[in-house]
Order: structure tokens, then sequence, then C-alpha cells
């Protein structure tokens, strides 16, 4: 696409994404990456055993459901997504092998690395802030069907900060890195989460992606994807070339 006249006439320095919903699709998380742990779990805990991490799970999940077979206990967890540790742990151990050996390949938007990659040569800050752990977040850009793409981006920064609906985690991620409330632009899908970052004095915009049947946003700028998320918060204004080459995304 070709961007048009900015709406606003100072661009961001950062820009920090959400990943699920905003890069990534819903369906992907839920399609894929679920059912491939699901699939995996019982011979994770069969094969891997010694392993002090799969060893640490089950003694916790022993200590949650005493009496009850790890391999059981987690499916029933799974069944109703319930969010507790040693679930994760084991989720993210089965993805990170998943990814190594070539089963998984995070299915990122199209347009999604262009821009990544137009922004990133453009100067612009790029930062991932989602409720992934860090390590999950690094294995879905690392392996993206466009390759690695870890490199465009300055840090990464997931529930340790806060949650994502609290105004104060952004103000963290503001002390940690002395960027700047008003040049950081905060993509996501999720309203109470522009909410937030609005309230910390972030640029927000909000990514509605039609195939994940995101609700739209009443009080914050909309966008159909980056691209147009970028066109609308005035980065077509930093220096010449550089709105050609967003355009580009
Ligand atoms: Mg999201």
């Amino acid at each position: 696409m070709t961007l048009q006249a900015s709406e606003q006439t100072v661009p961001p320095r950062v820009v920090l994404l959400d990943i699920e919903g905003t890069t990534l699709p819903v369906s992907f998380v839920h399609n894929v990456l679920f059912p491939y742990a699901r699939r995996h779990l019982a011979a994770l805990l069969a094969d891997r055993a010694d392993d002090p991490a799969v060893a640490g799970a089950v003694a916790q999940i022993s200590e949650l459901a005493p009496g009850v077979p790890p391999a059981e206990q987690l499916a029933r967890w799974m069944d109703v997504d319930a969010k507790v540790e040693p679930l994760k742990t084991l989720q993210g151990l089965c993805w990170d092998a998943g990814y190594r050996q070539g089963e998984l390949v995070a299915d990122l938007y199209p347009d999604v690395v262009p821009c990544l990659r137009a922004l990133h040569a453009a100067g612009v800050v790029l930062a991932v802030y989602s409720s992934g752990s860090e390590p999950a977040q690094r294995l879905i850009y690392g392996y993206t069907e466009q390759g690695d793409v870890t490199s465009l981006f300055s840090a990464f920064f997931d529930l340790r900060v806060g949650g994502k609906k609290e105004a104060q985690s952004y103000r963290h991620i503001l002390a940690e890195t002395g960027w700047q409330a008003a040049d950081v632009l905060f993509l996501s899908d999720v309203e109470a989460e522009l909410d937030a970052a609005a309230e910390a004095g972030l640029r927000v915009c909000q990514i509605a992606r039609a195939e994940d049947g995101t609700v739209v946003s009443q009080r914050h700028p909309v966008a159909a994807d980056i691209a147009q998320a970028l066109e609308r918060s005035g980065l077509s204004g930093i220096g010449q070339g550089v709105g050609e080459r967003v355009g580009s995304c």
C-alpha cells in the first residue's frame, strides 16, 4: 500500500507490538500450538524425565494434584485452558522442540515482516510486549516463514513487567528503557490493553484483524493491519524514502 498524508506530524520513535491477534493470528495459538503440545506432552514426560525442567514441572504437578498421573492432570488443565506454571513450562518445552525440529513455523500475518523490516531500516526501535513468555516470543520470531527476525527487535517484554491491561506495566517499560511515552506507539488488538497504554501516555492504535474477529475499539484509532496503523501514526514522515519503504510493506 502507499502511505498517504499523516494524521500526526511527529512520528513515533518506538513501535511496541502485541503478538497474538496483532502480528500472529489467534487461531495459530489455538489451532496449531495448543494441539501440538497436547499431542507431545506425554512423550515429553517419558523421554525427558531426567531433564531438570521436566522433573521440576512434574514435581509441581504432584504438589498441585496429588495422586493424579501427571499426563492425566496436564490433559485436564488443557481442557480448561488453565494458566498453571507446570503446564506452561512443559508446553514451552514442547514448542521449543517443535520449532527447532521444523515442525512448527510461526505463521505471522503477511504484512508483519515487511513492515518490521521497513521500520527497522528507518531507524524505528521495535519491541514486543506479549503475555507469552520472552522465550516463547523469541521462538515465534525466531522461526517464522520468513526466517529468524528476532534481530529486528530491541526488547522483549512479558508479564514480568505486569499485566497488559494495567497502566503501571507500560510505565515500567518506559522506566526500564528510558523511552518517552509520547515517542512510543503501542499496537494491540485488545481495547483494554490500549486503554492502559494510553493511560500511561503512550500512543496507541488498534489492529483489528478481520480474520480474528477483533472487537473494534470505539475509543482509539483502528487499523486493519500494521501498514495502515503506521500510516495513521505519522510514520510516513520519517525522512526521505522511508515512506516508500514502509509503504511497500
Ligand atoms: Mg493480542
